[in-house]
């Protein structure tokens, strides 16, 4: 909303100079249409799980340059950024390089993880209040679920009004705690719940608290029995469905696993209204961009 502002105001000025039709293009062209194109805006694609630096046992990094090339060649309008495998203070320098680079493509959320020795939840407050990062990442691989932990951070998340994206290993027990605890903060169930999961059962657990709980969205990144996808959009809706890559992953190489993690949600048996949401629109309201 803030970026079709200035770029009016911009139209607005630049009028007097001559160059409006400059701007014209220039705000078409960002929205991929022509400048005497009358058809409807095309509906923006979101990845809503990318990451900058893995939680693999490398803590594979990817460039801000990798990323967006292989948006290009996808066709993906912007990627939400993280750092993970990382201190919190390190996730928000590598988020800030990347998206300084390419502030219209990538949105950054900030990593959270106790520090022994510095008091982390000051650090993350310091991001979000400066406005640029639109989320929290939080993985339980690498901390605990505990309310010692995640609660403090569940609370800024609630007071800044960003979503947290967690990835909870199948903990259907924490992120109903979670949810019920924090009615006020978004969380974004990463996976409908585990990576990869082939557990029918655990998954419809998730797709249940997300049904339960109207703060609770459901992430599709990495899940592989596709129908689930549909099922849960049927159930919750549409619009607290987000599709996600959980990339880049170079097998069987960046871009193919890209496009497959992308079609896997434009073959379902969905309405262009629901795809639409799901692929982007949803996360985007969520994050009033
Ligand atoms: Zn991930």
């Amino acid at each position: 909303m803030t970026r079709c502002l200035s770029r009016r105001q911009f139209a607005e000025s630049a009028a007097a100079a001559g160059v409006a039709a400059i701007a014209a293009t220039v705000c078409a062209g960002e929205q991929g249409l022509a400048a005497s194109d009358p058809a409807p805006r095309k509906k923006r694609i979101v990845d809503s799980h990318v990451h900058l630096k893995h939680g693999d046992a490398a803590g594979t990094e990817y460039t801000a340059e990798t990323i967006v090339d292989i948006m290009d060649k996808v066709g993906i309008d912007k990627s939400i950024v993280f750092a993970m495998s990382t201190t919190t203070r390190r996730s928000i320098e590598l988020a800030k390089t990347a998206v300084s680079k390419y502030p219209l493509r990538l949105i950054p959320y900030v990593y959270a993880l106790p520090h022994y020795e510095r008091p982390v939840i000051k650090e993350i407050e310091a991001a979000l209040s400066e406005g640029l990062f639109r989320g929290i990442k939080i993985h339980a691989g690498q901390c605990t679920l505990a309310e010692y932990v995640v609660d403090p951070v569940l609370d800024v998340a609630g007071r800044y009004h960003v979503p947290c994206l967690i990835d909870c290993l199948g903990n259907h027990g924490a992120a109903r705690r979670m949810a019920k605890a924090f009615p006020g903060t978004k969380l974004i169930i990463a996976h409908i719940g585990r990576y990869l999961s082939t557990d029918r059962r655990l998954l419809d657990q998730f797709i249940g608290l997300a049904a339960e709980c109207d703060n609770v969205l459901l992430d599709v990144s990495g899940v592989v029995i596709v129908e689930k996808i549909a099922e849960a959009v049927r159930r919750i809706g549409s619009t607290r469905v987000v599709w996600g890559t959980d990339g880049p992953h170079p097998k069987p190489d960046t871009v193919t696993f890209a496009r497959t993690e992308l079609q896997k949600v434009q073959q379902l048996d969905l309405s262009r209204e629901d795809k639409d949401n799901v692929l982007g629109e949803a996360i985007l309201r969520l994050l009033g961009l």
